[in-house]
């Protein structure tokens, strides 16, 4: 149970510093593979509304960064539904701070998933 709330209180000093240094594109893109990991589904329902949300930012500017990032090749975005098309290329974009979570997890848990 400490081991766990340890790893909850990481994360959300990692995100904290995450969403007031990192680009949408790169925190879309972490989050997403960290809702791929835990979900262990390639396809994740989320409507770009929840997305905006859950980043704190504007659902024009998920739209516009989905859009950039459906474009390179990374994920398809159907109306409510993401399918991971090149989870390698997302790792390639994301912030480091998905790394730093992923190890985090590792280190307290010993459940990796990279
Ligand atoms: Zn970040």
């Amino acid at each position: 149970m400490i081991r766990h709330e340890q790893v909850v209180y990481a994360q959300a000093q990692q995100t904290a510093a995450c969403n007031a240094t990192h680009n949408i594109d790169e925190r879309l893109v972490r989050w997403l593979l960290r809702a791929r990991d835990l979900s262990r589904s390639d396809t994740l329902p989320f409507t770009q509304e929840f997305l905006a949300q859950t980043l704190g930012v504007r659902r024009t500017s998920v739209t516009v960064v989905a859009r950039t990032l459906q474009e390179a090749g990374l994920f398809k975005y159907t109306r409510g539904r993401i399918q991971i098309v090149d989870p390698e290329g997302m790792q390639e974009s994301a912030c480091e701070c998905y790394d730093t979570v992923c190890r985090h997890y590792d280190t307290l848990l010993g459940v990796g998933n990279n």
